[in-house]
Parts: structure tokens; sequence; C-alpha cells
């Protein structure tokens, strides 16, 4: 367990120096066009400003690669929580070691600031062991918080490096909220616990099936790369995605599964097209018989109904990738079920937790965040969580 900011002492005057993900999409007159993010730290902010700290933000925008341009600059973010704040966000544009930790002088108790965007200094992301941007980062802090579970799997210095000189370095209550809601349901699972696993490819998941068939009692594999493990046992998949070379993969985790005694779920019955656009031919057909010319893009309604039987008798329900192509409304209704399933049985009291990119996205097209126990913010941490990996970000953060 890792400390988090309600196991500080008195933080009244203090400088907490916090990691924030902010990242969020803008138009071209640089207006937020989806806050979720911010709206996201406001918890950890709210409880800073409670405490009468003072809150310096550190953020990235975009992929600046260690250069100066200002289509990346943090200032329309600063901008944008001003206005949800109800008052001035600092936006501190001196660079670190050249006049910031002047600028933040002003800075009252209770108020935050931003920094400008910190991958534009190219030492944020070095892959080496240099600590002397850590070590000016760490200057303008008397703490250290990371709240930024997006970039949690990134061992760059304002996620991790810095925590290592900037003592206490503690969670913030959003990445606190992540590591309790995905290691609960990894490592303290009420059962039944059934994982959801889907997505395009097969490839970019190995390392979180194997990871899951050790935890899992149930184990729904969707999506394209479900057509894998189908060709792999001799069915007949059309055009349906595939990747030839992962077959014995697909084998090997079937192998495991049963060894292990984890049911693994898969589709009988396919939406299958003849065009990926949706204006084409659409019908459902056999899973293991999938016509030429023609490629399985969603669930089929028997596969929806036995995902859904599955789900409904799990009390927990872990979600990574969806089981169709539903970008496309014509393809989305083996998604939009499994959700559903989900939702119900969140209701009737499973615990339940949407990580990845993908699976968030439907989630929050289709239903509500308040729906579920916890939908991930991070896309590619929550991953390389359900994966087993390690996240330097949130392993320099101190223990309880
Ligand atoms: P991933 O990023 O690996 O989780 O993959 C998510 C993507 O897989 C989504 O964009 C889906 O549209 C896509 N996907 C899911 N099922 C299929 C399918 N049967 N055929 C093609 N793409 C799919």
């Amino acid at each position: 367990m890792k400390k988090s900011i309600h196991d500080l002492g008195d933080i009244k005057g203090k400088r907490a120096l916090v990691r924030v993900d902010v990242n969020v999409p803008m138009d071209e007159n640089k207006n937020v066009t989806d806050d979720t993010r911010i709206r996201a730290i406001l918890p950890t902010l709210q409880f800073l400003k409670d405490k009468g700290a003072k809150i310096i933000l550190m953020a990235h925008l975009g992929r600046p690669k260690g250069e100066w341009k200002t289509e990346f600059s943090l200032e329309p973010v600063a901008k944008y929580m001003s206005k949800l704040l109800g008052e001035d966000v600092l936006f501190v544009k001196s660079p670190v070691g050249e006049g910031a930790d002047k600028e933040l002088e002003a800075l009252k108790d209770g108020q935050v600031a931003l920094l400008e965007n910190i991958r534009f200094y190219k030492a944020e992301e070095a892959k080496d062991d240099d600590m002397t941007f850590a070590e000016e980062l760490a200057k303008l802090g008397d703490f250290y918080v990371n709240d930024a579970f997006g970039a949690a799997h990134r061992k760059h210095t304002s996620t991790a490096k810095v925590a290592h000189i900037l003592k206490p370095a503690v969670s913030g209550l959003l990445m606190e909220k992540e590591l309790r809601c995905l290691s609960q349901a990894l490592d303290n699972p009420v059962r039944p616990f059934t994982a959801v696993v889907g997505g395009a490819k097969v490839s970019s998941k190995i390392g979180v099936l194997e990871n899951l068939i050790d935890k899992v009692d149930n184990l729904i594999i969707g999506g394209g790369m479900a057509y894998t493990f189908v060709k792999a046992n001799g069915g007949k998949i059309g055009n349906s995605i595939c990747e030839d070379d992962q077959m014995d993969v697909a084998k090997a985790i079937e192998k495991k599964a049963a060894d292990k005694g984890v049911k693994i779920v898969m589709a009988t019955d396919v939406l299958a097209t003849d065009d990926f656009s949706g204006k084409g031919t659409n019908k459902v057909v056999d899973v293991k018989n999938i016509p030429d010319g023609f490629e399985g893009v969603d669930a089929g309604p028997d596969t929806q109904k036995a995902f859904a039987e599955v789900l409904k008798n799990s009390k927990t329900i872990l979600m990574n990738g969806p089981v169709g192509a539903f970008e496309n409304p014509a393809f989305a209704n083996g998604t939009k079920a499994v959700l559903q399933a989900i939702v119900d049985a969140t209701k009737n009291g499973a615990v339940s937790v949407i990580g990845g990119g993908d699976s968030v996205s439907a989630a929050k097209q289709f239903f509500k965040a308040e729906d579920f126990t916890h939908v991930s913010t991070g896309g590619g941490a929550s991953l390389e969580f359900i994966e087993g990996k390690v996240l330097p970000g949130v392993a320099a953060l101190d223990d309880k």
C-alpha cells in the first residue's frame, strides 16, 4: 500500500508539487473539448486547498518532444481550470531553473499554479539516470504528490524521478482510487471473478490474458482477437482479422486456462459483414463458419446472451477491450450488451472495473461512469497494471 495525501500531517503553507494528467483534447481555438481529466483531479485539489497548501501542478500536453512549441502550451488549460475553480490559477511561463521559482513566490495558501508543459524539457523523458532536472523540480515543493495515474507507467522525471528526491512522496486521491479499485479486483476479488478481454489483436493483449488467467474464474474473449482462437481451432473465419503468428499463443492460453480450471467463454455466433463501413450486407453466422468475403465484427445475439449470463453471476468484473468494432453503430450491439450486463451486475452488488482506452470510451458513450464501480482514467497505465507490471510512477511513492 502506498501513502496518500490522507497520510500527510499539517501541510498549511507548505508547497505541494503535484503531478497531474490534464492532457485534454482541444479544438483549433484552444477550447477544451473534454474536461474529464481536469474534473478527475478536482478532489485532490480541493483536499490540498482545504488544508491550506500551496499547490504547484506539473503536467504535460501532447508530444512536444523536448521543444518549446506554443501549440502545446498548457496556458489554455490554466485558463479553463481558473473558470472551473472560480479563482485565478497562476500559470507559470518561466522555465524551471530560470525564474519559475520567482513566479511561484506570489502563490498564496490554498492557491493553485500550473507549470508550463513539462515535456518542453528534454530531460523530462530522458532515459538516463541523470537527476539534475529532478533536483530542479524538487526545489519547487516541500512534498510530492502523484495524481497522474494515466502517466504512471512512464519512468519520467515528473512522474517518477522527482519522487525519489522530494519526500514525502504520496499519491493523490485519484491515483489512490485507481490503485485501490484495480488492486482490489486483481488481488482480492470477490468470486466469481470474470474478465472480459476484447479488442483487435491477441498480440497486444498477451500480457493481459496471461496475468488474468492466474486470477479469474471466467475469461470472456471477444472482439477481433477471438478469430485467431477460432482459426487456431480449425474454424473458418472468412475475412475476419486474424494474426496467424499468434495461433500458438492462443492455443497456449487455452491450455493454461484448462489446466487452471478457468472457464474461457467465446462467441458461438457473430455478426459478419461484407463491408466494414456497415453499409453492405450484415448477417448473423456461426463463428466457426464465416462465409468467404465476410468478416466477424460483433458478438451475435446468442453470444450476447451467453456473455450476459456469465456476467450476471459474477461478483467481480474487469473489462479490457470491446467485443466488437463498436465505433460503428451497426456493430455496437455486442459491446453495449456486455456493458449493460456489467451495469446490471454492479446494481446487484458486483465490483466492476473498466480498464483500458477503448472500453472506457465505449462505457462512457453508452452509459455513465457512475454506473460502474470504477472507470479507469489510464489507458496504457491500466493495461500495464492489469498485465501485472510495476508502474514506475507508483513504485516511486512512499510505502505505508
Ligand atoms: P484494442 O485497442 O486492442 O483494445 O482494440 C480496440 C479496437 O478493436 C476497437 O477500435 C474496435 O473497433 C476493434 N475491434 C473490436 N472487434 C473487432 C472486430 N471484430 N474486427 C475489427 N476490429 C475490431
